[in-house]
């Protein structure tokens, strides 16, 4: 049988910008009271191999390839030239630029678990460019950089948070920051709330 949905699990890093921003308990928050269930967290200073692994090891050539389109797609949307010859190349330096940002100060790792918890995050987080992610997700409500920026000081943008893309996508980068053992396995009351086909007890 397939897992039970409730079992999903997807990772979250609240980035150093974050945390000098003083948002994690903002941050946590929003993820909390939808129901999730929080299975690990840590607060740890990654160092530049560790950011590497975690952009590089679980993504390899293609998300170098994908997140190099999706910039040269954001200079013509300016009606602006790439200065990356090809999308790889851009690719490289935004992955360079994203392991000096992840590691830049301290961070705080997070695993949620729940039904369609990889969805939910990056739907509560919001899209990329905080500038244009929705009104009423974290990026979008707590933050304002742009691509445009970001590209001026040769940096990442800056946005507060890591989600995982997809589900295949949390189960690599999730051994990068947690062992085992570090991950919780407990009942949460109000699974029985969220996820008991019958809501038995409640009555007295
Ligand atoms: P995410 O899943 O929404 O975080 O976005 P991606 O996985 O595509 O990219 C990872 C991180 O790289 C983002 O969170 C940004 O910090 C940074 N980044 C992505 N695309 C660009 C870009 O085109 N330019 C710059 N400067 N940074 C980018
Ligand atoms: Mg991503």
């Amino acid at each position: 049988m397939d897992k039970h949905p409730k079992k999903e699990r997807t990772l979250v890093i609240i980035k150093p910008d974050g945390v000098q921003r003083s948002l994690i308990g903002e941050i946590i928050k929003r993820y909390e009271r939808t129901g999730l269930k929080l299975i690990a967290m840590k607060m740890l200073i990654p160092t530049e191999e560790m950011a590497t692994k975690h952009y590089y090891e679980v993504g390899g050539d293609a998300w170098l390839e994908e997140v190099g389109r999706k910039a040269r797609e954001n200079y013509e949307k300016k009606g602006l030239k790439s200065p990356f010859a090809t999308n790889m190349e851009n690719g490289k330096a935004i992955m360079k630029s994203n392991a000096k940002y992840l590691s830049a100060g301290p961070v705080v790792a997070m695993i949620w678990q729940g039904n369609q918890a990889t969805g939910l995050v990056r739907k509560i987080t919001g899209g990329t460019e905080p500038l244009s992610s929705d009104v009423g997700t974290i990026r979008g409500d707590f933050t304002l950089d742009t691509y445009q920026m970001a590209d001026a000081g040769e940096r990442s943008i800056r946005n507060l948070i890591h989600a995982s893309g997809n589900t295949e996508e949390a189960e690599k980068e999730i051994p990068i920051w947690f062992s085992e053992k570090e991950i919780l396995k407990y009942n949460h009351i109000q699974e029985k709330i969220l996820y008991d086909v019958n809501l038995d007890g409640i009555l007295e």
